[in-house]
């Protein structure tokens, strides 16, 4: 394939993430866009997967979540000349490094914020992840057809706590019973809602601001649309791509998703403003989209999705050139090959075998623990791509197992999670210390606890330990390190790739500890590589 052709392959991709607290409707709006692309014909099919979940225990929730993601957590569509891939995040309320690092593998965002709610504390944390990264947010405030905030308070509250500017891109004519539909500020025209879950076609369009037809059709709610919208055209900022780029600028669209309203506007938005996929940073150089050779990271490892066999799948996010089937491709961690058929891509929600593959598409790479999270896999070139976050555990506890006969099953099953990101495991310095577990959120534990029980037939015992941070461990100075080891040996653990940390019982200590060793760095995050 020449570099042309490559490179409109690169132009036609979208690769986001939708992103929401709990209940805004993200599932609901991911529904309705696969229905708007076509990528589905009936709108339920996410919903249904979703309801299954509802009625068990939270951790068994996230268990079943996690089943079922392996169809709903990356999807392909395809809509005008566009290939876009969207890529859910993990909608449960714990703090999850997993949604982190699915932020790692994306271009753009898209935020899904409930009228009435605002901005809630898990969309935050996301956010400051898009913001951390520069990712261009585009926003979409649902549930117009409640009685929710007004609009205006709505936008400052997205603008206060995204500290970036928003830029409407359409408004709301009035909310709940009174909800008329969006005007289109850029079309200048009227878009009028219709209640219904089903889609009806065309939606009616009226043209014009100062329409009487629509004045007289939409009354008060119409007039008081109106001066918002005057008071908006005074005081909100123009729009600028670059800035949407940059990250310092979002479109706001408002709708009703579970009505089928807005959704279309969204999908021309993520074509026609999100960005396609562009250079990506690895140590060694910048790797351009739309270069001849392959490569792609490892963002995602989902171990043991069919119980019946003992596979992961490792989701690849290509980088650059063309993945064909088959072809062969080297590991750069431990310059290992392999060369997989049985590749799998997502397209509308089917795990369906992968052919071709270009920069933005995410592919499923199924094997048996040759790769890791942060993998980079090439033609042959060594390459770390940066970026990819490991965070700081801010619990732990300890982990035995029940029964002393399965401790090679507990290692096993402790490496593997471990690898696939859904705990951090710390093997202590002191020899005969028990392992410890490092989470950055509660439930963590109890999912991997369910976990080894289920997948590798270990009861564990989980115990409080007397730790509560942790911070990886450099030193310009081998001898520095040496020492720091020794003298902190009870404090000292390995990570699952045998990067040094030190674990402390409280932030005196760790004080301490940093004043004590001015030769050391001390690190709240590890990025990979
Ligand atoms: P998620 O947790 O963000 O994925 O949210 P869901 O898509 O599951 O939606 C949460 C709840 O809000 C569900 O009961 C939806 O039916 C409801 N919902 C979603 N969109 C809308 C909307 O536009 N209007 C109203 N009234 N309810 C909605």
């Amino acid at each position: 394939m020449s570099s042309g052709d490559i490179r409109s392959e690169v132009k036609k991709r979208r690769t986001f993430a939708i992103i929401s607290h709990p209940d805004a409707g993200k599932t609901t709006l991911t529904e309705k866009l696969l229905l708007f692309a076509g990528a589905i014909q009936i709108a339920g099919s996410v919903k249904a997967r979703k309801a299954s979940r509802h009625a068990s225990s939270d951790w068994m929730e996230i268990e079943k979540q996690r089943g079922i993601s392996v169809a709903s957590s990356v999807m392909q569509m395809e809509y005008r000349d566009c290939v876009i891939n969207l890529l859910d995040t993990p909608g449960h309320q714990d703090f999850s490094e997993d949604t982190y690092r699915v932020l790692t593998a994306v271009d753009a965002a898209l935020m899904v914020i409930d009228a009435a709610n605002g901005v809630e504390p898990q969309t935050i944390r996301l956010l400051q992840v898009c913001r951390a990264r520069n990712t261009p947010i585009i926003t979409f405030v649902n549930k117009l057809d409640r009685e929710v905030q007004e609009p205006l308070d709505v936008l400052s509250e997205i603008e206060s706590h995204l500290g970036m500017e928003v830029v409407p891109f359409s408004w709301p004519i009035g909310m709940a019973r009174r909800f008329g539909g969006v005007f289109n500020l850029r079309a200048n025209h009227m878009r009028v809602f219709k209640p219904g879950q089903e889609r009806h076609g065309e939606d009616e369009i009226i043209p014009g601001l100062d329409n009487p037809v629509i004045a007289e059709r939409f009354g008060e709610p119409f007039e008081k649309a109106q001066e918002e919208i005057e008071l908006l055209n005074a005081a909100a900022p123009e729009f600028n791509l670059d800035l949407f780029l940059a990250g310092k600028q979002t479109p706001v669209f408002f709708g009703s998703a579970i009505n089928n309203f807005g959704v279309q506007e969204v999908l021309d938005a993520l074509v026609d403003l999100a960005p396609a996929p562009g250079p990506r940073a690895a140590l060694q150089r910048e790797v351009q989209p739309d270069e001849p050779k392959f490569s792609g990271v490892v963002f995602k490892v989902q171990a043991n999705m069919d119980p019946a066999h003992r596979d992961r799948v490792a989701f690849v996010r290509v980088s650059s050139g063309h993945f064909k089937r088959g072809m062969k491709l080297k590991v750069s961690r431990t310059g290992k090959e392999i060369r997989p058929n049985n590749v799998v891509s997502f397209l509308s929600q089917r795990r369906e075998l992968l052919d071709d593959a270009f920069a933005g598409d995410i592919i499923g790479v199924p094997n048996h623990g040759i790769l890791q999270l942060g993998d980079v896999l090439t033609e042959g070139e060594n390459l770390q791509f940066t970026g990819l976050p490991f965070f700081a555990p801010e619990l732990f506890q300890s982990i035995e197992v029940k029964d002393p006969l399965r401790t090679k099953q507990l290692r096993t099953g402790l490496t593997q999670l471990g690898e696939e990101g859904a705990i951090q495991v710390f093997r202590p310095h002191m020899a005969g210390g028990m392992m410890l577990l490092g989470a950055v959120g509660q439930l963590q534990f109890e999912v991997v606890a369910h976990r080894l029980k289920t997948e590798y037939g270990v009861e564990a015992r989980l115990s409080s330990s007397r730790f509560n941070m942790a911070r990886w461990v450099t030193a310009k100075d081998p001898k520095d390190m040496k020492k720091f080891i020794e003298t902190n040996a009870g404090n000292i653990a390995y990570d699952v790739v045998e990067a040094t940390a030190f674990l402390a019982s409280s932030p005196a200590q760790l004080r301490v500890a940093q004043e004590l060793n001015p030769g050391i760095e001390f690190h709240a995050l590890r990025e990979h590589g």
